[in-house]
């Protein structure tokens, strides 16, 4: 460890950091990029996008993930080469790929357990590790960090980061479409976190560099299945409940009602948004049946801190307005552990 070296502030040891870092990238060197467990439109955007860019510059770049991708991310640019954990020699290969790098970047998570078995690889790790993030920061675990809780997303931030190390002008279109991809994403369509103008004046950035805006929306958003789609129609209709006293709403899909609709990966994304568009309420959460455990998302509007809540009661964490959780037990403890906590925040749940 070289010591934790904030690259985005202002001053002497930055400045000599990102010229460190200039000079390590003329390379050519190996690099790796590792992403977090169940990856979502910003890991898999801001994986891909930063490995574009150092492929460009002529390093051997490899992205690893502990498991897949929904279905509606593996159109994006590189996908096909990410190497996940959890598939057949997966492990090997991606000790190998821990073991030639000659540096590691973490992007879009802010604990290394997030990058589940690969853990201790990261935390033992010879070689010097850099953080991208967007998470409100941790302990930092890496030597040197981008980390801005303030923006909406980590493809964000690698345009930045990009842009500090002097390589905008290399973007091309496919690296651009993926960081496009990772903001349109995580602000859910324009729709949170991103009420400040350079959000804008980046994606402007990009969709110059040629991101494929309309292949996004399309690829992402157009591409139901009858089933998902109908699991969405009953996910609301039969299995939403509405906590009016507590401005909450919840969606809790069991096992065998998600096999009812051929549930694939990746096919409830989005769900937990749909309750916050009912007036008055600010927090809901959608509950889904895996195979050792509970899963939960949770989302709200407005300053109740749904990843406070999750560290606290679900063993997760995330940002202010999503989180992500787990429940060891059955879907019916899970609920009722949930109600009986959520009394504790009454006095912080109210129409907004
Ligand atoms: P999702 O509901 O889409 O799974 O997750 C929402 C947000 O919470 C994402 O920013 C994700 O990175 C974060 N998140 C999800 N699960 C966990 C978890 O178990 N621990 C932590 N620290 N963050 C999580
Ligand atoms: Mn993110």
């Amino acid at each position: 460890m070289l010591g934790k070296i904030d690259l985005r502030s202002a001053g002497a040891e930055s400045d000599s950091a990102i010229e460190g870092l200039k000079k390590f990238f003329l390379g050519p060197h190996k690099i790796l990029i590792v992403s977090h467990q169940n990856p979502d439109g910003d890991a898999v955007g801001s994986a891909l996008g930063l490995r574009g860019i150092l492929a460009t510059l002529g390093h051997e770049v490899s992205i690893a993930v502990p498991d897949d991708s929904p279905p509606f991310l593996k159109w994006l640019p590189g996908h096909a080469g990410i190497l996940i954990f959890e598939r057949r020699s997966g492990k090997r290969v991606i000790e190998s790929a821990f073991r030639s790098a000659d540096l590691v970047v973490c992007v879009d998570f802010n604990a290394p357990d997030r990058a589940d078995l690969m853990e201790p690889w990261l935390v033992d790790s010879k070689v010097p590790l850099l953080l991208i993030d967007h998470h409100p920061p941790q302990d930092i675990f890496t030597d040197y960090y981008w980390i801005d809780e303030t923006k909406g997303s980590t493809s964000e931030l690698v345009y930045y980061f990009i842009k500090r190390m002097g390589w905008a002008q290399l973007l091309s279109a496919e690296t651009a479409t993926c960081l496009l991809a990772g903001i349109m994403t995580d602000t859910v369509e324009f729709k949170v976190n991103c009420s400040y103008p350079e959000v804008f004046e980046t994606v402007a950035e990009l969709v110059r560099a040629g991101a494929d805006k309309d292949r996004i929306y399309n690829e992402i958003y157009s591409m139901f299945s009858e089933s998902r789609m109908r699991l969405l129609g009953y996910s609301l209709e039969s299995s939403m409940k509405i906590l009016p006293e507590l401005h909450s709403a919840y969606i809790a899909l069991t096992r065998a009602e998600l096999n009812r609709f051929n549930h694939r990966k990746g096919d409830t994304e989005g769900f937990v948004n749909y309750p916050l568009s009912i007036e008055g309420i600010q927090f809901s959460v959608l509950f889904t049946e895996q195979e050792d455990h509970i899963k939960l998302s949770l989302r709200s509007k407005g300053t109740f801190p749904v990843n406070e809540f999750a560290n606290r009661f679900f063993n997760g964490g995330g940002h202010i307005n999503a989180a992500g959780g787990r429940f060891y037990g059955t879907m019916p403890d899970a609920i009722a552990h949930f109600e009986s906590v959520l009394m504790e925040y009454q006095d912080l749940l109210k129409k907004v």
